[in-house]
């Protein structure tokens, strides 16, 4: 199963551009086998309803929910998101992290609510470009991964993207071959904690470089942030997928 995660962000600021660019992504869709590929939308939480009432066959994830265990103005729950049919949820997202505090710990408390309620986790790592430069990679998503899965279930199947976070929205990659290391080693070591998982690679994918990303790193998808915003750019990648 390839993963195809359409992360906007707050790219679309009208709701009318954000029911256009699901009606192009159903097109591409409706062709497709859901064992082959799963198209994952991810719109601002407030669009997230009435999408969901309008494309009922499309999947779609929440780009944020509460952690809060209490009543708290203005948030989203992991419930409100189960009861509309919500499956997936983005959760340590690297601008979350650094913008608004999402802590190890909330990121933990994040999965742990989703895997209660039966919504499946995308989990991001990633790191700093000051951190590769150091030689550090490895080790920080190390942390990253012990602090955010300690104490979560081993049952159900999680998404982990990791997400070089000098390589979102810069359009810097790293080489399809020191992707396909990090890839190896991630695998290894999630194998080892015995976690249901699959990996897949965000940050800066095109339709250029998606096939290096799958074929040569070995990925089993993609998070997409700009490009999955642009309609012809989200066609294609989606189109390409279903080629490899
Ligand atoms: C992201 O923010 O998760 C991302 C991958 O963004 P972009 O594709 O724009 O680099």
């Amino acid at each position: 199963m390839i993963y195809f995660i359409a992360n906007w962000k707050t790219y679309i600021q009208k709701f009318s551009e954000a029911t256009r660019l699901v009606r192009n992504i159903k097109e591409v869709q409706q062709n497709v086998s859901q064992n082959s590929i799963r198209i994952i939308i991810c719109p601002p939480t407030l669009y997230l309803g009435a999408l969901v009432n309008q494309f009922r066959r499309l999947n779609f994830g929440a780009q944020n929910f509460s952690w809060l265990e209490k009543v708290c103005t203005g948030e989203t729950t992991a419930d409100m998101l189960k009861n509309l049919g919500i499956k997936y949820a983005i959760i340590g997202h690297s601008e979350r992290r650094k913008f608004l505090g999402e802590s190890d710990l909330i990121i933990k408390k994040k999965i742990k609510i989703v895997q209660t309620k039966g919504l499946t986790p995308i989990l991001c790592i990633g790191e700093t470009w000051s951190q590769r430069k150091k030689g550090e990679t490895f080790k920080v998503l190390k942390k990253q991964l012990n602090s955010a899965l300690r104490g979560t279930s081993r049952k159900s199947e999680i998404l982990i993207a990791y997400e070089p976070i000098w390589s979102i929205g810069t359009g810097k990659l790293a080489s399809f071959k020191e992707l396909n290391a990090v890839r190896k080693k991630l695998n290894i070591w999630l194998k080892r904690k015995k976690i249901k998982f699959s990996l897949i690679y965000g940050g800066s994918v095109n339709s250029q470089n998606l096939e290096g990303i799958l074929k040569e790193s070995g990925f089993s998808g993609c998070l997409v942030g700009r490009a999955s915003t642009d309609p012809r750019e989200a066609k294609k990648l989606i189109s390409l997928i279903l080629r490899i």
